[in-house]
């Protein structure tokens, strides 16, 4: 499929062109068919053999003939005679806000200026502010975009992204105007890391929703504001988009603006199939809307049941509907409890108290409390003497949260010569054992494979904690033999843990598929280190469906007895199923 491509190069000319002062109406018109054929849901290569590309809305007869020519010579003509006329430094320079064709073209003439780098030293060094028409006003602002850019185009870890997107629902859900409203994209889809923050919502009055959006408290500048769309940047520097759709699109525009793209492609190659047209407006028998106001209603015209967002990424998702499967996937709603977390004892910012009132709270039927074992030195982790103390403590709470069972554990360190760090009298006594590695992260991946199968061979050992020890746009996580350690875990009867720290989320999606492959037990915790953290869980939970995670393959969705008996059964000693 040569859509990109193709795309791409109809972008190039519509640059160059507005480079060279051309029609601004053809140019728009190249952009919009380039938008158009990249969004297409089928190889334009087969729209051009059939000769339909005429039929591709916005694609007129010259447009058309330049990308037959494309297809069939590997070049455009009218694209090469105009680049030979514009410096190509000049096609870069002219994305940055507040430069524009005509600077663009300056600036690269002048000053010689062949990169972003380039152009950042120039305006450093105030050669840019000398140039006709520019001044140091404008360079200034060319500077501030230039280091916006960068920021911009960073993808955020998700927990940041949702804040951020949750913050404009509720202030948007107040406006009259606004009828339904969600964030899409892949926010929608739990991705880990976001780019895009869009915000879909149905409305019969666009232009005061837009209102509404750009007059939100949280926006520092509206960079762009349009009649069914706009895009704001926050006061802590994020782009969030808005697109605003009639009612009886809402479920189409859903849809097509969640994607993932190549989901997206799948479906209308099926909607073609069937006869029928799908785009963001609705599914379409010739020019007859047959669906559109719900995602229900779109899939179901296609024949498919509803798909959850997070599992829409064409990794065979679309071929189980069509069979009328969709694979049962855990909820939020599973979750019983929490078999991770931290107390002020370790580093931990609450006590033991607040946590179990937080799982109280939270509905939880038992919280494990898993302090850091001693050789964690920063983290003050504890002696098993100090254990034994704080867990006499946690008991002796117990009476007064009827309804959670407090688990008493440790998160015990796995030392680079593979032994824990805890004895095994002790481990035998806690009620969970949570292993994990925190040091020596650099170790080639057969030793850290090594350290984690021989903590799960442990018998006392019940869950090995992020499993890989990645931290998102941070570290990669240390080497390691995800294919090793999956089947060691069935052996061992360990459960391997889903991190649901929005920084670790560790395992991550593809690693969960894996594990769910094998029918390796998973758990999901979120680490709390402080009692607000008990609803991170929603990110764990995320991550596991992205793996395709059944309930029942995750051990802390188990009712209470479930859950001691799954405990007792791999130690045998020091523990009681009651
Ligand atoms: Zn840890
Ligand atoms: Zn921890």
């Amino acid at each position: 499929m040569r859509n990109a491509e193709v795309a791409s190069l109809l972008n190039e000319l519509a640059d160059v062109m507005e480079l060279l002062g051309e029609d601004r109406y053809r140019v728009a018109s190249y952009r919009d068919a380039a938008m158009r054929i990249d969004h297409l849901g089928e190889a334009i290569e087969d729209v051009a053999r059939e000769g339909r590309l005429d039929d591709i809305h916005g694609v007129g007869k010259s447009i058309a003939a330049k990308v037959s020519e494309y297809l069939s010579t590997g070049r455009i003509a009218a694209l090469e005679e105009r680049r030979s006329r514009v410096p190509a430094a000049a096609l870069t320079l002219m994305k940055v806000p507040g430069i524009g064709p005509r600077r663009a073209l300056l600036i690269a003439r002048e000053l010689g200026v062949k990169s972003i780098e380039d152009l950042e030293q120039a305006l450093r060094e105030g050669k840019v502010a000398q140039l006709p028409r520019v001044g140091t006003k404008v360079a200034a602002h060319i500077l501030e975009e230039l280091s916006r850019i960068s920021s911009r185009s960073q993808r955020l870890p998700l927990g940041v992204a949702m804040s951020a997107a949750q913050e404009a629902v509720r202030e948007l859900e107040r406006s009259s105007a606004v009828l339904e409203i969600t964030p899409a994209g892949s926010i929608r889809r739990m991705c880990e890391t976001i780019g895009d923050k869009d915000i879909l919502v149905s409305s019969t009055k666009p232009e005061a929703a837009i209102a509404a959006f750009t007059t939100m408290p949280l926006v520092k500048e509206v960079l762009a504001s349009g009649e069914t769309r706009a895009s704001v940047l926050s006061h802590a520097d994020l782009q969030i988009d808005l697109r605003v759709v009639p009612p009886e699109s809402y479920g189409a525009a859903l849809q097509y603006f969640t994607g993932s793209k190549e989901h997206n492609i799948k479906l209308r190659e099926l909607a073609i199939r069937r006869g029928l047209k799908l785009n963001e407006y609705g599914v379409f028998r010739e020019e007859t809307r047959i669906a559109g106001q719900t995602e229900e209603d779109v899939y179901a015209a296609l024949g498919l049941p509803w798909l959850p967002p997070e599992i829409r990424e064409d990794t065979g998702e679309v071929e189980l509907a069509l069979q009328g499967q969709v694979p049962p996937l855990v909820g939020l709603a599973d979750m019983r409890g929490d078999l991770h977390a931290h107390t002020n004892r370790t580093d931990g910012s609450s006590t033991a108290e607040q946590k179990a009132r937080a799982a109280e709270t939270a509905g939880y039927e038992y919280l494990a409390f898993t302090d850091h074992s001693r050789a964690l030195g920063v983290t003050g982790g504890l002696t098993e003497e100090e254990f034994r103390k704080q867990h006499e403590e946690i008991r002796s709470l117990q009476p007064r949260f009827p309804r959670v069972r407090l688990l008493c554990g440790v998160e015990v360190d796995i030392h680079v010569d593979k032994r824990l760090d805890c004895s095994d009298d002790f481990l035998a006594a806690c009620d969970v054992v949570v292993a994990s590695i925190h040091s020596a992260l650099e170790q080639p991946a057969e030793m850290q494979t090594a350290r984690l199968i021989a903590a799960m061979e442990n018998p006392n050992v019940d869950i090995i904690a992020h499993p890989t020890g990645r931290l998102l746009g941070k570290r990669p996580g240390y080497g390691l033999d995800l294919t090793a350690l999956l089947d060691a875990a069935v052996r061992t009867g360990t459960a391997i843990e889903i991190n649901a720290q929005p920084e670790r989320l560790d395992l991550n999606a593809d690693a969960v598929r894996a594990a769910v492959e094998r029918g390796v037990m998973l758990v999901i915790n979120t680490d709390a280190h402080h009692q607000s953290q008990l609803p991170l869980m929603r990110f764990g939970v995320a991550t596991a469906r992205r793996g395709w995670a059944p309930s029942d393959l995750v051990l802390n969705t188990r009712p209470l007895g479930e859950l001691l008996r799954w405990l007792a059964r791999k130690g045998q000693t020091g523990r009681s199923p009651a």
